[in-house]
């Protein structure tokens, strides 16, 4: 934790990073967190935030969930922001890391997967 004299601006700056990096292209919590310099633990508390905001900006955040490297065991429709720590079906802690972005008002084509 570091010192801070005005917490709710910091707060506004920070969310403002994260909205300019996950329009820019996919990022995980790790990126997020060493570009805007926060802890990790705390992207995912600030990204809920600006969930919540871009909904009302019309525009959207996605997750791509985590998914098993070892049995592509795939953590869908997992709707937390942090890294599960194992697979739960093979018990692999290789598991990838979630990784976020914004779509933007206009409707972007989805990736076929
Ligand atoms: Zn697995």
């Amino acid at each position: 934790m570091t010192k801070s004299s005005s917490p709710e601006a910091r707060t506004e700056t920070v969310r403002e990073s994260l909205h300019k990096m996950l329009l820019e292209g996919p990022a995980t919590a790790k990126d997020l967190s060493r570009a805007v310099g926060i802890p990790e633990h705390d992207v995912a508390f600030h990204l809920e935030y600006l969930e919540r905001s871009l909904r009302r900006r019309g525009e959207r955040l996605v997750l791509e969930p985590p998914r098993c490297l070892a049995c592509e065991f795939a953590f869908d429709r997992r709707r937390r922001y942090t890294r599960p720590g194992h697979c739960p079906r093979c018990k692999s802690p290789r598991v990838s890391l979630p990784v976020f972005y914004v779509e933007g008002r206009a409707p972007a084509k989805s990736k076929p997967t």
